[in-house]
């Protein structure tokens, strides 16, 4: 059988986290397949639908790379893939429900015979679920009387305005896109009788299930677009690389089998697979994905690294052509967890403005002699002739030898004078970047301060 898998999106805003994982679990698994990934655009739904919002999605899938072999601006065979241009293709197909005898007519709407026999889903990640739609559908919960009141079991599946339901579209869509295997969340495991009872009225074998457990936050609730990390946006805005949001997705809901974590796209490509999803709710776990992102980074070749580090220095105002910047990149990889923490690591280098943390001024101002220190440093670093980690060091070795000191007793007071905190990347490159003027004046301005 080859493989076809769809992403199908309905268009009411941002890319949610959750359906990112669903669109990225449909693309490995076609391709770790050698089969085909499909985006089909459920927008039958008029009211909700906005063309913003499938910008947004779009963008956010391009974004991952996860991209479509057919669809929207792919295009395809089975296209269109808006369900809003598909109108024809479910007239079709109801006119042979309507031969067969399995729909009728009631005010205007068309009703679907519902099969009153269980029916059970195979699914590969949930297992089996059954039930008799008829007898489940024969009586309905009226909120006024507070009881359950006979009911038409008989699924409408057009409405009186002729618009076609998502079961319907959803079944007739994926039988003729010729969808091999449907993975979507579990809040469609409950819809997916309805779509194998019509699958089966129209003659088809249905495509193999597998609903994908939810994903809560920390404390079990449903994840909403106003929780941290909820939509792909913000990581795309805040220094994320994609590959590791993938990877974070990847683990929100599977595993390998010898808890490897980090992947690259190719090996997530090559070993994800339905068995290793996980039965439970996966709980998002934003420092796990931190984490992740800055083990990504850590192995990111040097010159992919500053390229795709450039627009987060660009937007604090740094000159994305600063011949500083290799370095600032390379001193702040290892510590740095998003793009974004590498232009705040080393701003001191970069701006004349500098935050003091107190807790920091007041360890080396508890020292004795902190302002002779001060002094040795000003006098040997202003006569430095070669700005450089190495004439810096030079430098300072000398100043505190002159003083009968340890170096050591040197590196803190200068790193909170120069750079306002007791940690950070490393002193001497640092200094090397901030410039000569800029140490100087630090210096002197410190020493006053805690003279003062
Ligand atoms: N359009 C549905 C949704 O947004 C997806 C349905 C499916 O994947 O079958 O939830």
């Amino acid at each position: 059988m080859s493989v076809r898998t769809r992403f199908a999106p309905s268009p009411t805003g941002f890319l949610h986290i959750g359906g990112a994982r669903t669109a990225l679990y449909n693309w490995l698994y076609a391709k770790k397949s050698g089969g085909i990934f499909v985006l089909r655009v459920e927008d039958t739904d008029a009211a909700r639908h906005n063309e913003e919002g499938l910008g947004k999605i779009l963008e956010g899938l391009r974004w991952l790379g996860l991209t479509w072999d057919e669809g929207p601006d792919a295009g395809g065979d089975f296209g269109p893939y808006y369900q809003s241009e598909r109108g024809e293709i479910y007239d079709r197909h109801l006119a042979r429900l309507r031969e067969s005898g399995h729909v009728y007519d009631d005010d205007g709407a068309v009703r679907f015979r519902v099969p009153d026999r269980d029916i059970t889903v195979h699914d590969v990640i949930c297992g089996e679920v059954t039930v008799n739609l008829h007898e489940q559908g024969s009586t309905r919960w009226d909120a006024d009387l507070k009881e359950n009141v006979p009911a038409n079991p008989d699924l409408v599946i057009r409405r009186p305005d002729g618009s076609y339901i998502f079961h319907f579209c959803n079944v007739v869509d994926d039988l003729e896109m010729g969808i091999s295997h449907v993975i979507r969340g579990e809040d469609h495991l409950s819809n997916t009788p309805k779509h194998l009872a019509l699958f089966e009225a129209l003659g088809a074998k249905p495509p193999v299930y597998a609903h994908i457990p939810l994903n809560l936050n920390q404390n079990g609730s449903k994840m909403s677009k106003r929780d941290q990390g909820a939509l792909i946006h913000e990581y795309m805005e805040n220094g994320f690389l994609p590959e590791a949001v993938n990877n974070y997705m990847a683990l929100l809901g599977w595993s390998s089998k010898d808890d490897q974590e980090i992947f690259t796209m190719a090996e997530l490509a090559e070993r994800f697979d339905l068995d290793g999803v996980n039965k439970a709710n996966s709980k998002f776990d934003y420092e796990k994905c931190l984490w992740v992102n800055g083990e990504h980074l850590k192995r990111l070749d040097p010159a992919d690294l500053l390229e795709r580090a450039k627009p987060f220095f660009a937007k604090v105002g740094i000159d994305a052509d600063d011949a500083r910047l290799p370095k600032a990149v390379e001193l702040t990889r290892e510590r740095a967890q998003r793009l974004s923490d590498m232009p705040t690591l080393v701003m001191s280098a970069f701006s004349d403005q500098i935050t003091y943390d107190p807790e920091a001024v007041a360890k080396v101002t508890a020292k004795e002699g902190l302002g002779a220190v001060l002094n040795a440093l000003h006098g040997a670093l202003s006569g430095v002739a070669d700005w450089t980690e190495d004439g810096i060091k030079h430098a300072i070795h000398a100043a505190a030898e002159g003083l009968g000191q340890k170096v050591g007793a040197f590196m803190l007071p200068c790193r909170v004078a120069t750079m306002g905190g007791t940690t950070g990347p490393d002193l001497m490159p640092m200094l090397a970047m901030m410039g000569r003027d800029r140490v100087l004046k630090r210096l002197n301005a410190f020493s006053s301060t805690v003279a003062g």
